[in-house]
């Protein structure tokens, strides 16, 4: 699902700094990636390499079988539109429209769901996400964890194959990070891709593989074997194929 061949990326302002150095890795269908590492590693710098977000100085990305990196604007982001679900710590929802408006939008943008449906489709995903009952508030009258939740919903508007989020607990309690965390298990559970920037302290009851990151390259790649979500069909039959 998510190929990075050979990626680096050197910003050239306000000095030459590579903050990327030959990154290659390859991630599968629901697999759940955290990505871990000190301030200044590279790991948002990845991130918005998977969003088309950036560009890379050298190598490539692929996305499903499509060159992110060598997309333009337009078609990029319909692209990522239909394709990643993105997730960024201080939500980024609008604040003039409802929490279901906002949902609504990337299918509005995508032109991907027949506009009758939109509306109904948004109360489901905010249903899914536990806060369908703060559909027609404005963002600012919820929660932290309750705007995240309907930022979450919003990235699934189009149903999208990857789901990338950069520290998206980095706003949230303990508590409610948690909760989070949860909910993106259960969607990578559902066969999403997930690829998350973390801080949390452990991640490995949610995450199936963390891949650390030092100095913009990938110090260590490593498979987690306690899922809290095995799906039953899975059991027996590994991990890749039950959800493909
Ligand atoms: P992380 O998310 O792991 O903290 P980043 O990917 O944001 O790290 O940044 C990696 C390095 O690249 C840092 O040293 C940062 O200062 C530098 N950097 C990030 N974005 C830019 C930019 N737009 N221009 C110049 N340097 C940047
Ligand atoms: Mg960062």
């Amino acid at each position: 699902m998510i190929h990075f061949k050979d990626i680096s990326k050197t910003y050239f302002a306000p000095g030459e700094f590579t903050a990327l150095d030959h990154v290659s890795f390859s991630a599968g269908r629901a697999e759940f990636i955290a990505i871990v590492g000190k301030s200044g590693s590279g790991k948002s710098t990845l991130i918005n390499l998977v969003t088309g977000i950036d560009y890379p100085t050298s190598g490539e990305v692929l996305i499903g079988g499509k060159a992110v990196s060598r997309m333009r604007e337009r078609e990029l982001s319909l692209w990522r539109g239909k394709n990643i679900g993105i997730v960024f710590q201080f939500f980024q929802l609008l604040p003039t429209l409802t929490v279901a408006e906002n949902v609504m939008l990337p299918m509005d943008f995508c032109n991907s769901f027949p506009a009758p449906g939109r509306r109904k489709r948004a109360l489901m995903l905010l249903e899914k996400v536990g806060i369908a009952e703060q559909a027609d508030k404005l963002p600012s009258s919820l929660s932290g964890g309750q705007q995240q939740r309907a930022a979450i919903a919003r990235a699934l508007a189009n149903d999208p194959p990857v789901i990338a989020a950069d520290e998206p607990t980095g706003n949230l309690d303990t508590h409610t990070s948690r909760e989070v965390l949860e909910l993106f298990a259960e969607l990578r559970s559902e066969g999403k891709t997930v690829i998350m920037v973390t801080h949390e302290r452990d991640i490995t009851p949610f995450a199936t593989r963390e891949i650390t990151l030092v100095d913009g390259a990938i110090r260590l790649d490593r498979l987690i074997e306690a899922r809290p979500y095995p799906v039953a069909a899975a059991e027996g039959s590994g991990r890749e194929e039950s959800h493909a």
